[in-house]
C-alpha cells in the first residue's frame, strides 16, 4: 500500500522542498532573520535600517537584471496578482493585447477584461503545454504575456512585438516564476514584474517590478489624464504605480511591508549576485531541469509534458506519467517521506508531477528526487 513505502534515507534529497512557489527557503536566509532579530524585525520601515535593506534589494536586483540606464526597481505589497490590477489601473491606457497559455497568463487578461474603463482586450490564446505570444495589433497600447507559465511549465521568449515601440505600446512581462531562474534581457520589456516566493526563495506578499522610463512615463500620464468619456479614471492609491515609484525611490513601500520577507529576499539577492548573478543562477536551473527532462526521456513511464524542447521551462518542470501510474499516489508517498509539493497544477488536471527547480534547489537533490520517484513507482506496481 502507498503509505507503507519507506524510501531509504540514503536516497532522500537533503532538502525535500520542490514547490513551484512558495519554494525552498535556504537556511542562511532564515539565519539572516536571527541576525536582524533586534535591529530589523519589529522596527519601523521608515527608518534607516529597513530602508537600507530595501536599498540593497533595489541595487542588487538592478545588478542582477543588468538594468539599462533609466530603468528603476519598484516594489509594493500584494504580490504579482496586485501588480496585474495595478497595471490595469496605471499602465494600460485604453486596450491591451495578451498572449495567454495557462492559468496565470489568463488571469491578467481577465482582470483587464473586467476593468470598466478599458476597452475589451485582444487575446491570443494558446493551448496548455505550448506558448502563445500576442501579435501586432492596431490600437493597443500594451502587450502582455508571462515569461514562465507556472501552471504548465512552459517558458516563452521575451522580446518586443515588432512595431510595438513605433505605436507607443509598452511590454508588460509577468516574470513571477521566471525572474532569477531564466535568462532575460529586460531592455525588451517595460515592466518585468514578479513576486519573491519563487526563484527568490522568500515569502510571498510583495510585488517587485523592473520598470523602463516608458512605463514610468505611462503611469504618470494614465493617472493624470481623462478617460474616453472625459471623466478622470479613479486610480485607488493602492493601485497607483506612480505612488509606488515615489515610495520605492525613497526605499520604502506605500504601506507596511513584511520586514521578514525583505530580510530573506535581500539575503537571496546577495547570494545570487555573489555566486555570479544571472549567468550562474540560470545555468544552475538549466542543469537541474535537464536532470529531470533527461530522466523522463529515458523513463518507461514518464515523459516531459511540454513537447517543444525549446519551450520547456528551466524553472518549473512538468512531467506526465503513464495512466498506469497514479501521480497522486506518487506525490502522496513522496510527501510521507518528506519530499513535498511535487503535484501538478490542480486546474490543469493531468496525471502529472510538477517540480520547482529554482536556484535554491541543489541539482544533486534534483537527481536524488528522480531516483526516489523510480523507487516509489517500482514499489507501487507491486
Ligand atoms: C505565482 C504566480 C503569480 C501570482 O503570484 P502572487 O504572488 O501569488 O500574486 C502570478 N504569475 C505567475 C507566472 C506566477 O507563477
Amino acid at each position: 500500500m502507498a503509505n507503507t513505502i519507506v524510501i531509504p534515507s540514503s536516497m532522500l534529497p537533503e532538502d525535500g522542498r520542490f514547490g513551484s512557489g512558495p519554494s525552498k527557503i535556504r537556511i542562511e536566509q532564515v539565519h539572516a532573520l536571527d541576525a536582524g532579530a533586534k535591529t530589523l524585525l519589529g522596527t519601523s520601515h521608515r527608518q534607516a535600517p529597513v530602508r537600507q535593506l530595501v536599498a540593497s534589494i533595489r541595487e542588487g536586483l538592478s545588478d542582477f537584471f543588468h538594468a539599462p540606464e533609466g530603468y528603476e526597481i519598484a516594489l509594493g505589497n500584494g504580490g504579482a496578482s496586485a501588480f496585474w490590477d495595478m497595471a490595469c489601473a496605471s499602465l494600460i491606457a485604453r486596450r491591451a493585447a495578451f498572449g495567454t497559455y495557462g492559468s496565470f497568463s489568463a488571469k491578467f487578461a481577465k482582470s483587464a477584461a473586467s476593468a470598466p474603463f478599458l476597452e475589451a482586450p485582444v487575446r491570443y490564446d494558446g493551448e496548455p503545454g505550448t506558448y502563445r505570444l500576442p501579435e501586432y495589433t492596431e490600437d493597443v497600447d500594451a502587450y502582455c504575456w508571462a515569461h514562465n507559465e507556472t501552471s504548465t511549465g512552459v517558458a516563452a521568449p521575451v522580446r518586443r512585438v515588432a512595431g510595438s515601440v513605433e505605436q507607443d505600446a509598452i511590454t508588460l512581462i509577468d516574470g513571477t516564476s521566471a525572474a532569477g531562474a531564466l535568462p532575460v534581457d529586460v531592455s525588451q520589456t517595460d515592466a518585468y514584474y514578479f513576486s519573491p516566493q519563487k526563484a527568490f526563495g522568500s515569502d510571498g506578499g510583495l510585488w517587485i517590478a523592473v520598470l523602463s522610463p516608458a512605463a514610468i512615463e505611462r503611469a504618470a500620464s494614465v493617472e493624470h489624464s481623462a478617460t474616453l468619456d472625459g471623466a478622470r479614471r479613479w486610480v485607488p492609491p493602492f493601485l497607483s504605480l506612480t505612488t509606488a515609484i515615489e515610495n520605492s525611490r525613497k526605499d520604502q513601500t506605500l504601506n507596511t511591508p513584511s520586514v521578514a520577507t525583505l530580510i530573506m529576499l535581500e539575503n537571496q539577492v546577495r547570494w545570487l549576485n555573489d555566486n555570479g548573478g544571472m549567468d550562474w543562477a540560470t545555468a544552475r536551473c538549466a542543469k537541474s531541469a535537464s536532470i529531470i527532462y533527461d530522466w523522463a526521456e529515458r523513463s518507461e513511464y514518464a515523459r516531459p509534458f511540454v513537447a517543444d524542447p525549446d519551450a520547456r521551462s528551466h524553472a518549473v518542470v512538468t512531467i506526465d506519467l503513464d495512466d498506469a501510474v497514479s501521480a497522486n499516489q506518487v506525490v502522496a508517498v513522496l510527501r510521507d517521506n518528506g519530499i513535498v509539493d511535487t503535484s501538478g497544477y490542480r486546474k490543469l488536471g493531468r496525471n502529472q508531477l510538477r517540480i520547482g527547480v529554482f536556484p535554491s534547489v541543489e541539482p544533486s537533490d534534483v537527481a536524488a528526487l528522480t531516483a526516489c520517484v523510480d523507487y516509489v513507482v517500482e514499489r507501487l506496481a507491486d
